[in-house]
């Protein structure tokens, strides 16, 4: 099927807002009574900024190396905001080698013979590591700040916790105001913890959440939502994001998300514009009553 673009008329004039890969797509954004969005790099900006380290060791610059070396492989907002406060410091380089991205959970490499973990404290656990009392405080405290914890750590021990906090989009509170005026139920869906993600939801107007989500789980949420009736446009920017896109009624990709996301949806918002997701289902709705003649 050809690709089919959409001018969304912006403030200055017209612009493009968003490309509706199929004419099938329409179809399916006139029935969405339920939009389910991602958090991180969709209702939020997506540039997290590292607010806190804490080095085991007390040695910091040690840690950020070790950190900037994994997560600099990582397309993950967290790794991005993660590598350019590292490089910022200028703290040396150091080389990793079998680097993994784990969706949802972390990232692992090799450096120099240690195994580098990191990722979030569920994650931590589940790869055998023990969290220290201390530490799980530390966790607790930043998740009360809403901020995510990362932890890093060498050879089964935690070397350091490295924490982001992520602020909601500018005009998110607004959007799901005008989504919610329309009779369409908002809903959010993330990997990060529940202290992190409620609040914000709280703060945007969001009518459900659910947190510590894995890719997989994202999307058998989604078909928990279908079950009950719901038609539902997804909207999303990550890997994690790519199962559960393919999974809705309509998958909803910001243009400025990884390829994956972009591939497993039907509209791609090109002009990285929350507003072009209500204005999706609007276009669509319209747009199937004219391929009909059901004026
Ligand atoms: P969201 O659903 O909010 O987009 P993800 O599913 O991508 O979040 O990630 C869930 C959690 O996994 C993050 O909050 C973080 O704790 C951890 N995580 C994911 N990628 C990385 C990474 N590159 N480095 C460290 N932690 C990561
Ligand atoms: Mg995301």
């Amino acid at each position: 099927t050809t690709p089919m673009l959409a001018a969304i008329a912006g403030g200055k004039g017209i612009s493009i807002g968003l490309l509706v890969k199929a004419s099938e797509v329409f179809y399916g954004l006139s029935r969405v009574d339920t939009i389910v969005f991602d958090k991180t790099g969709t209702l939020t900006c997506g540039k997290p900024t590292v607010t806190d380290i804490d080095a085991v060791n007390g040695n910091v610059s040690e840690l950020l190396s070790i950190a900037e070396a994994v997560e600099s492989k990582s397309e993950h907002p967290i790794g991005q905001a993660i590598t350019f406060y590292a490089q910022k410091e200028a703290v040396p380089k150091l080389q990793i080698d079998n680097f993994k991205a784990i969706p949802g959970k972390g990232v692992i490499g090799n450096l120099n013979g240690s195994l580098i973990i990191a990722g979030k404290p569920s994650f931590i656990e589940q790869s055998n590591i023990a969290i220290a009392e201390h530490i799980r405080k530390k966790i607790s405290a930043l998740g009360d700040e809403g901020k995510t914890a990362v932890l890093f750590c060498r050879d089964g021990n935690v070397i350091g916790v490295i924490a982001l906090q992520d602020t909601p989009r500018p005009t998110g509170s607004q959007v799901i105001a005008k989504i919610k005026q329309r009779g369409i139920r908002t809903v959010m869906l993330t990997g990060d913890a529940k202290q992190v993600a409620a609040p914000i939801a709280k703060q945007l107007g969001i009518d459900e959440v659910h947190a510590e989500l894995l890719p997989g789980e994202k999307a058998t949420a989604i078909e928990g939502l279908q079950k009950k009736g719901c038609k539902i446009a997804m909207v999303g920017d990550g890997i994690n994001d790519a199962p559960a896109l393919a999974q809705s009624d309509v998958g909803i990709a910001i243009g400025a998300g990884t390829d994956v996301a972009i591939e497993a949806a039907g509209v791609i918002l090109i002009g990285d514009r929350l507003i072009d997701v209500l204005n999706a289902v609007i276009l669509g709705k319209a747009s199937y009553k004219t391929m009909t003649g059901n004026v």
